[in-house]
């Protein structure tokens, strides 16, 4: 018989053996293009902070006067104790950035999917999602009871064999309210690859087969497009979107998650996404300081930092000898494919004083492992020069 702890010893060995085991990093200053960790000082290559948000005075600012007007803590749920301003400010500024009828913010992304997905579907369902949507999107697909199909990473192909699947096995159902419904999610910048889903192709699909369709903009927000309205509004297609989701918690600079879409939507999630009725809301400070995240990105300031950004993306593109970004987005995969080669590659980039994690599973699949290096606008042209140099090193070493 193993006691509690011996089985928990046990498994942490088996991660260990598999290079899976991950630990914590403490860290003593803010997030930024340099990080602190216990006396040493790093570049810093992981955050997605893409627009340097998460430390701007504008955004701290504006939480601390939030913090005087309304305290630390929202103390019950929405529903509950009553919606707080910032809450409600936050949501009108994000549909109008969004360009939709109304938003609905929760405490993160990962809540918004969850809370979202298992309102609207259920087991006479069908949720088809592309190969790589992030953990929060599988575990709330899962947790709908839904019948949930794959179709391989933004192959339209594949996708329609399962639209076509999905009508094939949906019978028509004489009384309306109890048709089935088929919901296609997909990211639009892809979080571990950093590369773009064909959101004009996916729709015309999801309209020709009747289907629902999900896009989650989580690393697109802020970065992709005129006022970095993110990928869907960019190409045109915001309209013909049934459910927007995102999170206040990367380019956007605070934490968070929120939906955009019709006001029935929100309405709707408001009476059945569990993740919001039955949780706190969020601190009112991170919510007054998303509003003004949300307005420096689509200000002068927010143009001038996404400028500044794809500049450096481009730079980083021209000064390594393998190209290895597809200058989609903020999100430079390096993939070295095993699991100790990705270790071992952050910890030589560590003792350069460069950050960029290693990325293994289950974040990617087996045997994909890569170092997952972001660029914000923080990063000078000089931080962007010392790590082509140590990537060269790492991808063609010289003995
Ligand atoms: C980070 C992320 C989320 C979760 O958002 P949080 O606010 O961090 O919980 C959801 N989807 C994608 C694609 C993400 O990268």
């Amino acid at each position: 018989m193993y006691s509690f702890t011996d089985e928990l010893n046990r498994r942490l060995a088996d991660l260990r053996a598999q290079n899976l085991f991950r630990e914590l990093r403490r860290v003593d200053s803010a997030q930024g293009s340099h990080l602190k960790l216990g006396n040493q000082t790093l570049l810093n290559f992981s955050s997605n902070d893409y627009l340097g948000l998460a430390n701007h005075p504008a955004l701290k600012a504006t939480a601390v006067e939030a913090v005087d007007k309304f305290g630390a803590g929202a103390g019950a749920s929405r529903l509950i104790s009553g919606s707080l301003a910032p809450f409600h400010e936050l949501e009108d500024a994000l549909a109008d950035f969004k360009q939709t009828e109304a938003a609905l913010t929760f405490s993160t992304g990962f809540a918004a999917a969850i809370g979202t997905i298992t309102a609207l579907l259920g087991k006479n369902d069908i949720i088809i999602l592309d190969k790589l949507v992030h953990a929060c999107i599988v575990d709330a697909a899962r947790q709908s009871g839904a019948k949930l199909r794959v179709f391989a990473h933004n192959d339209l192909d594949d996708l329609e064999d399962k639209l076509r699947w999905a009508e094939a096995v949906q019978s028509p159902k004489p009384k309306a309210q109890s048709r089935s419904h088929t919901l296609v999610i997909t990211e639009s910048i892809f979080s571990m690859d950093g590369d773009a889903a064909p959101l004009r192709e996916i729709v015309l699909l999801k309209e020709k087969y009747g289907a629902w369709l999900m896009v989650d903009e989580a690393h697109a927000t802020g970065v992709i497009g005129k006022k970095g309205r993110g990928l869907a509004a960019e190409l045109r297609v915001s309209d013909q979107i049934e459910i927007q989701m995102g999170t206040l918690g990367k380019a956007l600079g605070t934490s968070g998650g929120y939906i955009c879409g019709r006001r029935e939507l929100i309405e709707y999630l408001v009476n059945r996404a569990r993740s919001f009725i039955f949780s706190t809301a969020p601190v009112p400070a991170a919510a007054a300081a998303a509003t003004a995240g949300i307005k420096l990105v689509q200000s002068t300031e927010g143009e001038t930092r996404r400028a500044i950004l794809f500049a450096r993306l481009t730079e980083l593109n021209s000064k390594l000898k393998t190209q290895i970004s597809k200058l989609q987005s903020a999100i430079v995969p390096l993939i070295l494919g095993d699991e100790a080669k990705a270790i071992n590659a952050a910890a030589s980039l560590r003792e350069q004083n460069i950050y960029a994690p290693a990325i293994r599973y289950p974040t990617v699949a087996r045997g994909a492992a890569r170092l997952r290096i972001t660029l914000t606008a923080t990063h000078t042209a000089e931080d962007i020069s010392v790590l082509a140099r140590a990537l060269d090193q790492i991808v063609n070493p010289v003995s």
